[in-house]
């Protein structure tokens, strides 16, 4: 079975033709659709036309099944969904909101935390990875 990534929402698959697709709002209003590769630490990313992100930028994200918020609710820029691999395994994908910043982090059922991508430049705390 393929990997499947899921909006922790309302569970629809966001991911199709190895790219996750995510609903994404600028600080402008901009917005449109963000596909990132589906693979882990490749960082590969597409934008649909009607969108336009600088570099740095924080953008909000957003389930484009249900259209819940995938933000983490804390003051970091991050945003959180659904991994399920191979064996049916489930973990969390945290991933930074900030366009062009290659932070990702994968959190499993024993919140046993994996980081890929670049070195953080900011403190993150693990725990919040998990808040709801
Ligand atoms: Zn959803």
């Amino acid at each position: 079975m393929k990997v499947t990534y899921l909006c922790p929402k309302c569970r629809g698959a966001i991911n199709a033709a190895n790219n996750i697709i995510l609903s994404a709002k600028t600080s402008t209003n901009t917005v449109g659709l963000i596909l990132l590769h589906e693979e882990i630490g490749n960082y590969t990313s597409t934008l649909s036309s009607s969108l336009t992100i600088e570099k740095g930028e924080v953008v909000d994200l957003f389930c484009p099944v249900c259209h819940e918020s995938l933000n983490i609710p804390i003051k970091d820029a991050l945003a959180k969904y659904i991994r399920i691999d191979e064996d049916l395994n489930e973990s969390f994908i945290i991933i930074s909101r900030k366009y062009g910043e290659k932070i990702t982090f994968k959190v499993d059922e024993n919140k046993h935390v994996e980081a890929y991508g670049e070195k953080l430049s900011r403190y993150i705390d693990p725990e919040w990875f998990l808040q709801k």
